[in-house]
């Protein structure tokens, strides 16, 4: 049912991401070329508009093309633009919350059912990517949580006997184990997830965009949502050029919001985060480091992460904004922490440095929220998006499909509430990062 009348629209090859090479890095230079899209012109119909074309957004879009339902996706900027194009590409399962205190934050039968959901999460994007032959590099050897210290070493046995007593394939490694993993001896043991993995965050998402057109979506980039109204029939969503008219909308736009939906992203607070990737260590290199590819992060405060990619660069991030003084220092500290971690690398040139904003809730879980009757979102991954955003797109399918009620939804409807000194927390993770790096000589 969808009609596009389209008076000559601006075609986008998706290659620019505004010219700045701190906001995608490494994942632009190698991911494979976004599909061509149009910008949305002139009056549009379908039976659903989703707005925002990261992980949430296009997962919505295949799904529910790939049942026949039209589809219009309204991408205010480029596929992957938001935190899809920027972010790590740790596949997890489950959230950072421990898995015994998701069913008390949440009671019993939505803790439980999130817990599953999120805890198969990287099996749900691993079969995406096999069924629609996706090229973004995906590593299936699991992630690596590196304890840091005896509190680090704790926190790891907690999450390793939670996930064990519910059947999940983790391990816990001792540090010979985990000195044989990573190549380093930085680590007082670590957490071996087998469910995950590692992927090209960028690629995965505009693979997620090429299978959601073939399946008959319609994409739009370059067409920021201004406003939403109600029609006799549904819903009207208008940009500065075109409108689209609907029965449902599905927000997708998460910390990256803005327009009439910029309520999702003022109930997180912004947690910078940047990465940094080397030229490809040498090949004796890749002898001793991550032979087997995992992706690692560890359990400090002001955390660290690093993984290898296809070609053998090693991408290193932590927390902290790459503008500003920030960029000189976290640049030092990173170059100083990697020779730290990892002595045997010894001084390597980086080739790409980006960061984006990850959007962090008050309790660290994402929400459902519903802004009218038919217009509906999850959001609120803190940090941990690739799965949960697959997986919340499938099942917004669902509901939309009439598969799922939504009592039988993941997550209890919330309305959007802004925390309290939001912009403060923001200004203070900035700052409080550039202390913590400028402080932190070792890492
Ligand atoms: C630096 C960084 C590192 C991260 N590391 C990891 C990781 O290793 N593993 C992991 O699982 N997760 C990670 N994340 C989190 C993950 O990237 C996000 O949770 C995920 O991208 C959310 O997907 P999404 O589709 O909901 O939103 P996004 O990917 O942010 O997409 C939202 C899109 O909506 C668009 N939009 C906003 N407003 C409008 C509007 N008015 N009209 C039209 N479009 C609009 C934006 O332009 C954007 O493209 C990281 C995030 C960052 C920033």
């Amino acid at each position: 049912m969808s009609g596009l009348q389209a008076p000559a629209p601006s075609i986008s090859r998706g290659h620019a991401m505004l010219n700045d090479p701190r906001s995608h890095g490494l994942w632009e230079k190698t991911a494979p070329a976004a599909p061509v899209t149009t910008t949305l012109a002139g009056a549009a119909k379908a039976d659903v508009v989703i707005v925002g074309g990261g992980y949430t957004g296009l997962s919505t879009a295949l799904h529910l093309a790939e049942a026949g339902t039209s589809v219009i996706l309204l991408e205010a900027k480029e596929i992957g633009f938001g935190g899809a194009g920027r972010n790590v590409g740790l596949v997890n399962a489950g959230m950072w919350v421990m898995p015994d205190d998701l069913p008390v934050e949440l009671g019993p039968v939505y803790g439980e059912r999130l817990l599953d959901l999120l805890g198969n999460g990287p099996r749900t994007v691993m079969d995406l990517i096999d069924r629609h032959g996706i090229e973004c590099e995906l590593e299936r050897s699991g992630t690596l949580h590196c304890a840091v210290g005896s509190a680090g070493r704790k926190e790891i046995e907690a999450r390793a006997e939670q996930w064990q007593r519910r059947g999940a394939p983790v391990d816990l490694l001792d540090e010979a184990e985990t000195e044989h993993k990573i190549g380093t001896r930085t680590y007082q043991g670590s957490l071996l997830d087998r469910r995950a993995g590692t992927l090209q965050p960028l690629a995965y998402a505009r693979g997620l965009a090429h299978a959601a057109q073939k399946a008959g979506a319609v994409l739009h980039t370059a067409s920021p949502v201004e406003t939403y109204d109600k029609t006799a029939e549904g819903w009207r969503v208008s940009t500065a050029e075109g409108t689209v008219d609907a029965q449902w909308i599905v927000v997708a736009s998460d910390a990256y919001s803005h327009g009439p939906f910029a309520a999702v992203r003022e109930e997180q607070v912004h947690l910078p985060y940047f990465n940094f990737a080397t030229v490809p260590l040498s090949d004796n290199l890749r002898k001793s480091i991550l032979t087997e590819r995992q992706g690692c992060w560890d359990t400090k405060e002001v955390l660290s992460s690093f993984r290898i990619d296809k070609a053998g660069r090693m991408v290193f991030g932590s927390v902290g904004a790459l503008r500003g003084t920030g960029l000189g220092i976290h640049r030092a500290w990173a170059q100083r922490a990697l020779k730290a971690i990892f002595p045997q690398i010894g001084d390597i040139a980086f080739e790409s440095e980006w960061y984006g904003q990850i959007g962090m809730t008050t309790n660290a879980l994402p929400r459902f929220h519903k802004f009218a009757p038919g217009v509906i979102g999850f959001s609120g991954y803190n940090g941990r998006g690739i799965s949960p955003g697959t997986v919340f797109g499938k099942t917004i399918a669902s509901h939309i499909l009439g598969q799922m009620t939504e009592e039988e939804l993941p997550l209890p409807l919330t309305d959007p509430h802004a925390p309290a000194f939001r912009t403060l927390k923001e200004a203070w993770y900035e700052a409080g990062a550039q202390v913590a790096h400028l402080a932190g000589a070792r890492f």
